[in-house]
């Protein structure tokens, strides 16, 4: 018997078989090429579920649960893909229901995110963590939370939508339609919105000359010394310690997991960021709490959906 793991993203598909202990096998991966539409999406992920099952001499009878991750919002309890911004066409789709049905195996979906913080907690950085928060801040933020051991998806799996806290009040539009969230003033958009803000009324700046500077500009340029670049990481760093601040302060979490490419901007970014999450949170809350990196980098999000298929044959069996 075995188990089945996908990382579904807007333009990567992968699709993992495993054995009943959670342990990778075969991974297969394919483009997603999400802009050919929902129904092609479904079609490339059942034919990628066939050929890993093909490779492994396996069969649907000898699997016994699917697990997906995908971007969200998404319903889990109600098997339900809401509208995610990088798969067109996928609006209130029950993905658990069309997944079952074509390839004959429980499907379960879940948000990416919360299945990257399940990955790193029973196979990475957080093993052995009770209060676990998982966040990852690269183009967007991305978060899961862990409490008492187990996924926190909310009433309807919307929960650790960390990015959306609101740091800088009347601050830059973000995506979900309010001003000053933590993604939009610390992400890696929200970092290159406010290097394209200020690089242009600031000729002493690398950043002047650059047409529509990147995050990783700013790195650059910050790492060269330049003032313009640095204060831009600071202020970023410190309006995300606000954001993980409050965090702790709500959940006094043992571990936070932190990681994506935002972070390796390094200590001009990371010391701002402590200090301000000192700042914004009770020091009884974050005693003994520990900051660390991923420990499965880009694999979090696919062992995760492995162990989420894990979970799921497991409350199977019980129920
Ligand atoms: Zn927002």
């Amino acid at each position: 018997m075995g188990l089945i793991g996908i990382d579904l993203g807007g333009t990567q598909l992968r699709v993992a078989a495993a054995d009943d202990r959670g342990r990778l096998r075969t991974v297969v991966r394919e483009p997603t090429e999400a802009a050919r539409g929902r129904q092609h999406v479904i079609d490339r992920i059942v034919a990628a579920v066939a050929e890993t099952l093909r490779q492994e001499r396996s069969s649907p009878p000898r699997i016994r649960a699917l697990g997906i991750g995908l971007p969200g919002p998404v319903d889990p309890a109600a098997g339900l893909v809401i509208s995610p911004a990088n798969l067109p066409g996928f609006r209130n789709v029950p993905l658990n229901r069309i997944l079952t049905n074509a390839t004959g195996i429980p499907s379960f979906l879940h948000h990416d995110a919360h299945l990257a913080a399940l990955g790193e907690h029973r196979r990475g950085a957080g093993r052995g963590a009770s209060e676990l928060i998982y966040v990852t801040v690269s183009t967007g933020i991305g978060a899961g939370l862990l409490l008492r051991g187990e996924l926190y998806a909310g009433a309807h799996g919307i929960a650790g939508e960390v990015g959306h806290i609101v740091v800088q009040p009347g601050g830059p539009l973000c995506r979900c339609g309010n001003h000053g969230c933590v993604e939009a003033v610390a992400s890696g958009t929200g970092i290159a919105h406010a290097a394209r803000d200020a690089a242009p009324r600031t000729p002493g700046s690398a950043l002047h000359r650059i047409e529509n500077p990147t995050p990783e500009d700013v790195v650059r340029a910050a790492r060269a010394g330049d003032v313009l670049a640095n204060t831009i990481l600071e202020t970023a760093g410190t309006y995300l310690g606000i954001a993980l601040g409050t965090l702790v302060n709500l959940f006094n979490p043992q571990v936070i997991v932190l990681g994506g490419s935002v972070l390796k901007a390094g200590r001009p970014l990371l010391q701002p960021m402590r200090r301000s999450m000192n700042a914004s949170s009770w020091r009884a809350s974050r005693r003994g709490l520990r900051i660390v990196r991923p420990a499965l980098a880009g694999d979090a999000g696919l062992i995760g959906a492995v162990e989420f298929a894990r979970l799921r044959a497991r409350h199977a069996r019980e129920a």
